[in-house]
């Protein structure tokens, strides 16, 4: 059977020009540390790939440091933050909004674009905190894109710094640092066509950040630990490799395609975040009475790797916690899932994936 891959906010399939660089450099004998002519061929790479991804997003007067994931990126950046209380969006990443310490969140909106209401509010009623706000670029699960560079604007004027969680934004939609205004953004190279176990933080140099691993004084002490110089240089690769304009053009095309489609067969059908900025690639969709588990099996069971809003754990049903902060009622949260495309898909695996939507909402939803 047929296998075909349409979770690409999960993880992206690696480049074959970056596969290739990564096995290339894992055969050169490489501590970046060392002195001699091997240590100085890796710390090279290391250099490039640094400068690289400091040009692509426009933020050449910032620090980057090499981490093994956005997830460390996110938790240096507020774990490693010297002072300051930690004010996140509802609708952020486990990775960001596990380290807040607030009673609340940000509030968003039906379409979960964050209320700048809500932060002025916070912000305004607590003047005496210093906060560190963090609001993700794009988020993970409905696509939604926030209007970061106003939350830096009523940041800055309470004088909070901002992080932002790039780790979706980055190959998918333009990320311009300096247009955000944000002090330290994260970003995760396995989204983008890299290997697994690499990412960055990105910070002003003049913001202290405490590091999280101690030791050899690697990324200038703010990251020990020897790098992982195949990683780093197949992320490197994989920033001269990002999708072009007319392939991300084609993977909206695809998945408006996909959208047009499910509303025919299914009028009741909800596409959450569908009237706001939203990735290309995303559409959290809802198959109305057919509950988000059940799809996911479906869907596998049929050769299509999808995902829920929902996720099953010791044998409960737990809700997305972002359609919840969008106020989605749980009968809608509940047959909720993810359809995350790349640059491979084509219109055929949409036009087989329609026909299993069709089939199952035939048997199972239209009867109910
Ligand atoms: N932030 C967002 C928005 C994500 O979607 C993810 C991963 O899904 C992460 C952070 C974590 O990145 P990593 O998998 O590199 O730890």
């Amino acid at each position: 059977m047929e296998r075909y891959y349409f979770d690409h906010n999960a993880t992206s399939p690696i480049l074959p020009q970056v596969k290739n660089a990564v096995l290339e450099a894992m055969d050169e004998i490489s501590n970046p540390s060392s002195v001699h002519w091997f240590g100085r061929r890796a710390r090279a790479r290391i250099d490039d790939a640094r400068k690289k991804l400091l040009e692509i997003v426009n933020a050449k007067d910032m620090r980057a440091i090499f981490t093994s994931s956005g997830t460390e990126a996110n938790n240096m950046a507020l774990r490693g933050i010297t002072k300051g209380n930690i004010l996140v969006s509802a609708i952020e990443h486990a990775s960001v909004i596990k380290l807040s310490t607030e009673d609340s969140y940000i509030a968003v909106d039906k379409n979960g674009i964050v209320d700048k209401n809500s932060l002025e509010d916070i912000l305004a009623k607590n003047k005496d905190k210093k906060f560190i706000i963090s609001v993700m670029l794009a988020n993970n699960e409905v696509g939604v894109i926030q209007p970061i560079a106003q939350i830096t604007e009523i940041a800055k004027k309470y004088g909070a710094l901002v992080h932002s969680d790039a780790v979706q934004a980055l190959g998918k939609i333009n990320l311009d640092v300096l247009d955000l205004g944000v002090d330290m953004l994260t970003i995760s190279g396995h989204k983008f066509g890299a290997p697994q176990g690499v990412g960055a933080i990105l910070f002003k140099k003049n913001i202290e950040l405490n590091p999280l691993m101690i030791g050899g004084g690697q990324e200038w002490g703010f990251r020990a630990g020897t790098e992982n110089v195949a990683a780093i240089y197949g992320l490197s690769v994989a920033l001269d490799n990002l999708a072009s304009k007319s392939q991300i053009s084609n993977i909206e095309k695809l998945r408006n395609y996909l959208e047009e489609r499910v509303k025919l067969i299914s009028p009741q059908a909800k596409i959450f975040a569908s009237k706001v900025a939203r990735l290309p690639n995303t559409s959290c969709i809802t198959m109305p009475n057919v509950n988000s588990q059940t799809q996911l099996i479906e869907f596998d069971t049929k050769g299509f790797a999808v995902s829920s809003g929902s996720a099953c754990s010791s044998g409960k049903v737990t809700i997305s916690h972002v359609l919840n902060a969008m106020d989605v009622v749980k009968e809608d949260s509940s047959c909720a899932i993810r359809i995350s495309l790349g640059r491979e898909n084509t219109k055929q695996q949409i036009d087989e994936f329609i026909s299993v939507w069709d089939n199952l909402y035939k048997r199972v939803g239209a009867n109910i």
